[in-house]
């Protein structure tokens, strides 16, 4: 059983009134291991997480763990049946239970071991002492929290998160996501976990499965989906982007900015250069003169300071570009704050731009 897969959703569609909300959805995650289900609101994140869970029956496809079918189009075990962990957005702890309670209740085993557990769960949630306390003494994250533990007493071979830090207050949030992922670690727990929100899946994935309308559009390695977006939107997903356009010719395309390679994209073909703004650099010796820096540079481009915030712990700069009137963002990690009507050369990254055939 070590070579197969802890969990394997298998081509899964999901059917709501004639319409497919999730459509032909695979994915693999290892023992151990934690996959993210990101996308915008809508795009079928929670319908895969409830296939899975068995709260949703689909269509088509299988679902299976260390090998063993949940459900395809003749299975389907019931949720309690699939030793499958589920921690969902509108958690309920129950009202009448202690938290110790509630936190030891699908255990089983005798008195001394519950409760041995129970403190051990307890203290990874940072509740320690909260045993006896009724859920609503409590406050909303510190509930989520007892939801945590209770979904983690069992020790369920796949853990199913939806969106379980978003109530959270930023000054815990961080905190408790990597106790969590810690915990799930050590228990060499299969974790799925749906968010909207890239900081957080860059933060806890392995692999990220980015999803669009019902199918996913990308999957891989945090890494991989931040530095090889399969299109726009995808790239657009994580970060401000920044867009030129231009036509290739003989696996070029030549623009303000220097040629940028394009190959496989016919003669003729309207391209987009998708850059983060981070990859933009603005060249303050040269203005224009001289030779580039390094050649991954390319041509200095004027533009005109349109904008310009400190942010933290960098500074956001907006152009309006002389070459076609549109605007160009970059980051200067520190304070820079140049006055509106400034006018400064900017370089792009090119080994770190996309090029994509433009969409019709
Ligand atoms: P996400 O979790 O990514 O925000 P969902 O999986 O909740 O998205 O929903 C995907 C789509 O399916 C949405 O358009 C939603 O309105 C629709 N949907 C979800 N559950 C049902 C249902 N039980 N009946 C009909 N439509 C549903
Ligand atoms: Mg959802």
């Amino acid at each position: 059983m070590a070579d197969k897969p802890r969990l394997d959703v298998d081509r899964i569609t999901c059917r709501f009134d004639g319409r497919d909300v999730v459509r032909d959805v695979s994915f693999t995650v290892r023992a151990g291991e934690v996959m993210c289900l990101l996308g915008p609101s809508g795009c079928g994140k929670s319908t895969t997480l409830r296939v899975i869970a068995g709260i949703e029956r689909q269509v088509s496809g299988a679902v299976r763990a260390d090998g063993i079918t949940l459900s395809d189009e003749q299975v389907h075990l019931p949720p309690e049946a699939r030793g499958v962990g589920l921690i969902f957005q509108d958690f309920a702890l129950f009202p009448h239970l202690s938290v110790a309670q509630n936190v030891g209740f699908g255990l089983k085993g005798n008195k001394a071991e519950i409760a041995r557990r129970v403190h051990e769960l307890l203290e990874r949630v940072d509740l320690a002492g909260y045993g006896d306390k009724a859920p609503h003494m409590l406050s909303g994250g510190e509930q989520q929290r007892v939801a945590l533990a209770r979904a983690l007493a069992p020790r369920p071979r796949i853990m199913l998160m939806d969106e379980p830090f978003s109530g959270l207050d930023n000054r815990l949030r961080d905190g408790i996501r990597d106790e969590t992922l810690q915990l799930l670690k050590e228990e060499g727990t299969a974790v799925v976990l749906v968010t909207h929100e890239p900081e957080e899946a860059m933060r806890m994935a392995d692999q990220i499965a980015l999803m669009r309308d019902g199918v996913i559009v990308q999957k891989g390695a945090p890494y991989n989906i931040y530095n090889a977006p399969a299109d726009k939107a995808a790239a657009a997903f994580f970060s401000d982007i920044n867009v030129i356009r231009g036509a290739v010719q003989g696996a070029l395309v030549d623009t303000a900015f220097g040629q940028f390679l394009a190959p496989g994209h016919p003669d003729g073909t309207e391209v987009e250069i998708v850059f983060r703004p981070q990859h933009v650099k603005i060249d303050f010796d040269r203005g224009g003169r001289g030779p580039n820096p390094t050649p991954q540079d390319g041509t200095p481009a004027r533009g005109i300071v349109a904008r310009a915030r400190f942010m933290g712990h960098e500074s956001l700069v907006e152009f309006r570009m002389d070459f076609d009137g549109g605007i160009v963002k970059a980051t200067v990690p520190a304070v820079f704050l140049p006055k509106p009507g400034t006018p400064l050369w900017l370089t792009v990254r090119r080994d770190r731009c996309f090029v994509f055939a433009k969409k019709r």
